[in-house]
């Protein structure tokens, strides 16, 4: 297994539709290896493939959660159905979110509290279960990457600023950047 470079913010991998995984193949299968590999080394509780330059539909997570699902796991081309968000702002405590692809930075945001995720594993085995809480946030966060987003492009007003400032600062926005887990320092200081 290898660590691969995590793509950052203005890297056009990041910021367009993945495209569905169409064979399951030893190739495959190598990828999302190297994606737990890499977000293990990351200390990530979850990574899509974007992340890793690669614009396939499958993200990996790994989250020790109360839900009955397996504590990590990955899911290829996953169709998510959520629970409506209640509540208008989000807890600037408690509802805070970060992204190895935008390194250091995080904000808070509105997440649905629950939510379904039906896909397949890297045999063309369906996965299919339910998330609750955190998990939910995290298994929205990746299905996110999927569609181009990231969770920065969902924050409201004074953070997306606050979160564009750091962009600018950093010197993101263009393509080529990225970091390497376990060779550049931590960026959330894990
Ligand atoms: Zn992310």
């Amino acid at each position: 297994m290898t660590v691969l470079p995590i793509t950052i913010w203005g890297e056009p991998v990041l910021h367009r539709r993945a495209a569905d995984v169409e064979v399951f193949d030893d190739e495959l299968r190598q990828l999302i290896a190297d994606m737990f590999e890499t977000n293990d080394k990351a200390n990530g509780v979850g990574l899509a493939a974007p992340q890793v330059g690669v614009g396939k539909r499958i993200f990996v997570y790994k989250y020790d959660n109360e839900d009955g699902a397996p504590p990590s796991g990955v899911l290829v081309n996953p169709v998510l159905t959520l629970s409506k968000i209640s509540g208008a702002l989000p807890d600037p405590d408690e509802e805070v979110e970060g992204c190895l692809s935008f390194p250091g930075g995080q904000y808070p945001l509105k997440r649905a509290d629950w939510a379904r995720v039906q896909g397949f594993d890297g045999f063309g085995k369906p996965v299919d279960f339910e998330a609750t809480g955190w998990f939910a946030r995290v298994i929205q966060h990746e299905y996110d990457h999927l569609d181009g987003r990231l969770y920065v492009n969902r924050l409201i007003d004074r953070y997306a600023r606050r979160a564009m400032k750091q962009a600018k600062k950093s010197g993101w926005g263009v393509p080529g950047l990225t970091w390497m887990p376990g060779v550049d320092p931590d960026p959330f200081g894990h």
